[in-house]
């Protein structure tokens, strides 16, 4: 098939991949001037199990309170209509997580769909010899009783799923991460073996190059003005015809709601900011060796190769380019309350904000719509680096018409 991608964030490339393998002949197109220029350049890292990454899916850590100079999410002054509908909706769905301690079933299909995704990442790592920077071992820092009592359905959907989870107490996550500083009060923490962080747009600038070997065509700098249908087709700025297609697939990120409300198809999609501050390793005693979540304030700190990047912030209704001086505080606090010294911030310092792509029950939208050849992969949230190998996969094989290895309910593009 003859199939146009818009979008080549790392889930438009990883999908690109999966159906240049396939055999189809596939053209990407990008407004930026390369991929994972957006939403995926400087992500936490946080690889694998997904549902820990701060703000997946309601539920999956529960906050004293929304609101006030505390809280982990900030509003903008002025929220949109469907901004306000998103925070009602997760409001709604993280109460009745907190009131059943269970995980909902959102909560379980991104488990699901992370568990699959990681292990096509690994497969894809060792088939195609890719080489980005990564570490190993997740470490859940619990500063008080609270903070565990917050994760209870996110770890009650990974132990009945089978993962490993180790309750340690504070000597022994510092044996796992020596760089903690002595002075940082713990109660205990949670440890995960199996956990992973990486480079994210690493990965996806090799895996562009491992579609491109198969065939796929990236249209950089070219941005999709309008989506066509019948025939399915994408029309690009400054060309007056659109180009058909026997398939297009929307993997545009924050900005794939504006191109999909044209044709009749409405989905809560929102922009939750948030940022990283990536910073050269000072002393590798104090740094920490694999990734370290800080659950009261919903911080992530990765050992990324050669630099520490710590990320966190969740800002609704906020669209300008700058990262919010909170956010950014909260970052350092955290990053010198837990690895003092680990870090050298005088030069080379690398500051990002981006938008997470957020429906407001934390899994994406991977599937058909009811447009004849128009497909959905979009709507990752919080934890696209983590899912974007799975949801390649499972609608390559959509597309192809085979039934997918993991069960899709929960993904379906037309649930809302
Ligand atoms: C601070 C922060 C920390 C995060 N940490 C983690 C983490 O630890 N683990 C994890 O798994 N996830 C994390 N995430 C989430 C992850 O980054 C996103 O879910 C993921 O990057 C989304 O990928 P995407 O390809 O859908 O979107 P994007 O990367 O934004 O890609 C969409 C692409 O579409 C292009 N595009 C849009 N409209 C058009 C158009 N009209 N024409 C052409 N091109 C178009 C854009 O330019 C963009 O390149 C984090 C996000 C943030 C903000």
């Amino acid at each position: 098939m003859k199939i146009a991608i818009v979008g080549a964030g790392i889930v438009g490339v990883t999908t690109a991949y999966e159906l240049a393998q396939d055999g189809h002949a596939v053209t990407v197109f990008e407004q930026r001037s390369a991929a994972a220029e957006e939403a995926s350049f400087a992500t936490g890292g946080l690889l694998a199990p997904g549902v820990l990454s701060p703000w997946s899916a309601p539920g999956t850590m529960q906050m004293p309170s929304y609101f006030g100079s505390q809280a982990p999410l900030r509003l903008g002054s002025a929220l949109t209509l469907s901004e306000l509908s998103w925070l009602r909706r997760w409001r709604r769905a993280a109460r009745a997580c907190a009131k059943s301690g269970e995980p909902l079933p959102p909560l379980r299909a991104l488990e699901r769909l992370a568990r699959y995704s990681h292990a096509r990442l690994q497969h894809l790592t060792e088939s195609l010899d890719l080489h980005f920077e990564h570490s190993a071992g997740t470490l859940l820092l619990l500063r008080t009783p609270h903070d565990a009592e917050a994760l209870t359905p996110a770890l009650k959907a990974l132990r009945d799923a089978g993962s490993t989870i180790h309750e340690v107490d504070a000597d022994t996550a510092r044996r796992i991460e020596p760089g903690l500083s002595p002075s940082l009060a713990l109660t205990g923490a949670l440890h995960l073996p199996d956990g992973l962080s990486g480079n994210c747009r690493q990965f996806a600038l090799l895996l562009r190059q491992a579609a491109q070997q198969h065939g796929a065509q990236f249209h950089f700098g070219t941005r999709v003005a309008r989506l066509a249908s019948h025939p399915v087709g994408v029309q690009l700025d400054g060309e007056p015809e659109s180009r058909p297609f026997d398939a297009v697939v929307l993997c545009a990120g924050v900005q794939s709601a504006a191109l999909l409300q044209p044709m009749g198809q409405r989905l809560p999609l929102v922009a939750l900011h948030g940022s990283s501050v990536s910073a050269p390793l000072r002393e590798e005693l104090h740094a920490p060796q694999g990734v370290v979540v800080d659950v009261q304030t919903q911080t992530t700190i990765a050992r990324l190769g050669q630099r520490v990047r710590v990320s966190g912030g969740a800002e609704l209704g906020r669209g300008t380019a700058q990262a919010h001086p909170q956010t950014l505080n909260t970052l350092y606090r955290v990053l010198g309350e837990c690895f003092p010294g680990g870090v050298t911030h005088s030069s080379g310092l690398q500051v990002w904000r981006g938008a997470r792509p957020m429906l407001p029950d934390g899994p994406p939208a991977v599937g058909a719509t009811t447009v004849p050849g128009l497909w959905l992969n979009l709507g990752h949230g919080a934890s696209g680096w983590s899912l974007a190998c799975g949801s390649a996969r499972a609608l390559a094989d959509q597309i192809a018409g085979k039934t997918p290895d993991i069960d899709l309910e929960g993904l379906c593009a037309q649930r809302f």
